[in-house]
């Protein structure tokens, strides 16, 4: 067994304000041929997130900063290729976090086997069955303690963790706002079931728009995107309402701090609570959470919807859509 050829992506230089093309490389690596209790895999789809962007700033935070002339990481779905490790034979499916790359080879505890009985597809766990999707659960259910009936309102509604979130919440018999940007958006919201779908472009004032269709206010308000559509919801959220703070993609290109919402003392009138939380803290929730996701995909009540890029060369492309919105669902790049 020889190394492989493997191209990967790696971080040029460090982004100020609005990432570019110009702060990723493509450069060809290597996977050497696996030691013992190692494994090489071979990627077929890796994920872009939002979340990268804050590992493009030297900066402190919950995840390290990627290093520039280093391979980027993040989650992937592969194919064992060749295994050193007895838990691992060829053709396994595996999940890591060395996506970025074409090829790679890894001890065997870098990866997890993926179960594929659900009969969900492979990608599935990158998106609907994966990180997204725990997002979504974890923020209705661990920390927005969603109750049957309620009014939701869900930002970002059309994207990986929005459009799951919407269809957790309109399973438990709620009544889902969801906003997003432009009209295909907004038809896909329909298709998903969500029952008052918003185009945070074209409302004009966001308060207003979401007042008009909220009845009596919003019981839990899940944040995708911060800045304006956090202030609309201080001001939408019923009294004891409560918001899920899981993003605020409005923000992350900011090269400087912007002011907070205006209106923060409603908190204290409207008795609000509003907690941000962090996927990674909520694994006791996923067998749950897949149990509950297999049975909405049987019953033809989860749809999970990808946008794919081919080729590794574009997977910078791929992520830069993160901000520009232009995409539908969870952003994949097949390899
Ligand atoms: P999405 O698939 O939702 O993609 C991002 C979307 O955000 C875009 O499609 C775009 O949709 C919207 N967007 C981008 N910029 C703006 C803006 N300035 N104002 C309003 N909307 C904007 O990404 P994910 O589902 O992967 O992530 C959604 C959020 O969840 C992110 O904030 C992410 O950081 C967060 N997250 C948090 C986790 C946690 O553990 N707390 C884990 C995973 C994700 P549109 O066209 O509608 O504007």
């Amino acid at each position: 067994m020889s190394a492989l050829p493997s191209r990967e992506i790696r971080l040029k230089s460090r982004p100020e304000g609005v990432p570019g093309p110009e702060n990723f490389e493509l450069a060809t690596g290597e996977a050497r041929a696996p030691g013992a209790g190692e494994v090489r895999v071979r990627n077929t789809f890796m994920s872009v997130d939002p979340y990268m962007r804050g590992r493009m700033t030297d900066r402190p935070s919950y995840v390290p900063p990627f290093q520039i002339g280093q391979p980027m990481e993040g989650g992937a779905i592969g194919e064992v290729a060749d295994s050193g490790d007895a838990a691992f034979a060829p053709g396994d499916l595996v999940s890591s976090m060395l996506g970025w790359r074409e090829v790679f080879t890894a001890p065997a505890g870098a990866l997890q086997k993926l179960d594929t009985s659900s009969g969900l597809a492979p990608q599935a766990y990158l998106g609907v069955a994966g990180m997204p999707g725990l997002t979504a659960w974890a923020g209705l259910y661990d920390i927005g303690q969603l109750k049957e009936g309620e009014t939701v309102w869900v930002s970002a509604a059309a994207g990986a963790v929005g459009s799951v979130a919407c269809q957790l919440a309109k399973a438990k018999g709620c009544t889902v706002i969801g906003t997003a940007g432009g009209e295909e958006k907004l038809e896909y919201l329909r298709t998903i079931g969500v029952d008052h779908p918003v185009d945070y472009r074209s409302a004009g004032d966001l308060k207003t728009a979401i007042k008009a269709v909220a009845g009596k206010g919003v019981n839990l308000y899940f944040d995708n995107v911060g800045g304006d559509h956090l202030e609309a919801a201080l001001d939408v959220l019923r009294p004891y309402g409560r918001a899920a703070i899981c993003g605020m993609i409005a923000l992350y290109n900011n090269d400087r701090p912007t002011p907070g919402p205006m209106n923060m003392p409603l908190i204290i009138g409207k008795r609000l609570r509003l907690q941000g939380f962090i996927v990674f803290d909520h694994m006791a929730s996923q067998p749950a959470f897949h149990a509950e996701i297999a049975r909405l995909t049987a019953e033809g009540r989860m749809d999970s919807r990808d946008t794919i890029v081919d080729g590794i060369e574009n997977a910078p492309d791929a992520f830069l859509t993160l901000f520009t919105g232009d995409k539908i669902g969870k952003m994949l790049v097949r390899l």
